[in-house]
């Protein structure tokens, strides 16, 4: 609703509810979406920032929609939050991701990257996440070590335990486990020490300042080298997202981060497109 300005509230605004019958739709569809096979993946390459192999590859879920055409995820995942769909979603996404990592281990074998797999706040909290890992890994043949599930801070901390005890239990079978856009949401730096955590990524707003050589902006630089400082200190790797630019790929390879995703190195591309990439990228 919204002020008329005279103290009174409109009883809808028509923008507003458009959207909302939009966004409506769009979430009722979801599940018949889902069986119909309307979802799919692309991956976009983690490369290592010294000799720019490819290290990991993100799997980012798209829906292609029959009337609205591709959608992005920022258009459905909120709303798959809300419904609980994001459960079954997110294991369709893990058992797809699983299975187009296991044919780069198949293909490319010691060389083959590790696959990263978004974890949203609801599957981080759901109980059977650690058995499905475990089923998933099991029926599609690829190794433990190259799954990596990226859960945002407030995903991991604060709440209750049970969280933390699938993150620790997971991270026994071998998955890897990263924070997603680090330093964006609230971080309990001391707590970081008693999570098994493997990897920090560091959010690409942190880049922007870092854009231009030159123009580097001060603040911007000593927070990234702050962060990478730590991780390192605590024993984890870390990535730089949205690198977009020669010179945040170079400065963040001096300050020592490991690797780095973002267009300047590679946009999110399909199964085939990456497989040409990372063949392209082999030593
Ligand atoms: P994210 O996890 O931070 O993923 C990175 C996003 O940044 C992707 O957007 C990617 O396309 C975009 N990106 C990559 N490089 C650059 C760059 O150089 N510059 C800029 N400006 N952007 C870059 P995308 O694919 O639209 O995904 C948006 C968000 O949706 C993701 O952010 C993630 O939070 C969520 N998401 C995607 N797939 C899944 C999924 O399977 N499950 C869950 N729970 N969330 C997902
Ligand atoms: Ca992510
Ligand atoms: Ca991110």
């Amino acid at each position: 609703a919204k002020s008329d300005g005279k103290g009174r509230w409109a009883l809808f605004d028509p923008d507003r509810n458009a959207t909302e019958v939009a966004q409506f739709h769009l979430s009722a569809k979801m599940p018949a979406a889902l069986e119909r096979d309307e979802f799919y993946v692309d991956y976009q390459p983690l490369i290592g920032l010294r000799d720019f192999n490819v290290v990991g590859v993100e799997a980012l879920v798209r829906w292609a929609h029959p009337e609205l055409g591709r959608l992005g995820p920022d258009r459905f995942i909120g709303l798959a939050e809300e419904t609980g769909l994001i459960v079954s979603l997110g294991r369709w996404v893990l058992r797809k991701a699983c299975l187009q990592a296991k044919q780069w281990q198949d293909e490319f074998g010691a060389a083959a990257p590790f696959v990263s797999v978004n974890l949203a706040v609801r599957q981080s909290r759901d109980p059977n996440l650690v058995s499905d890992v475990a089923e998933i890994l099991a029926e599609t043949g690829l190794a433990p070590s190259r799954l990596q599930l990226e859960l945002t801070e407030s995903a991991i901390m604060g709440t209750a335990d049970e969280p933390l005890d699938a993150l620790r239990a997971l991270s026994r079978m071998g998955v890897r486990i990263a924070i997603d856009d680090f330093g964006t949401g609230y971080s309990n730096l001391a707590y970081l020490r008693h999570l098994p955590v493997h990897e920090l990524k560091i959010a690409g707003s942190f880049m922007e300042g870092l854009r231009d050589a030159e123009r580097a902006d001060p603040v911007d630089a000593r927070i990234v080298g702050t962060l990478v400082d730590l991780a390192h200190a605590l024993g984890l790797t870390v990535t730089a997202e949205g690198v977009e630019t020669q010179a945040q790929a170079r400065r963040m390879a001096d300050i020592g981060c490991e690797t780095g995703q973002g267009y300047l190195f590679a946009r999110p591309g399909s199964p085939e497109e990456i497989t040409t990439f990372i063949t392209d990228h082999l030593d």
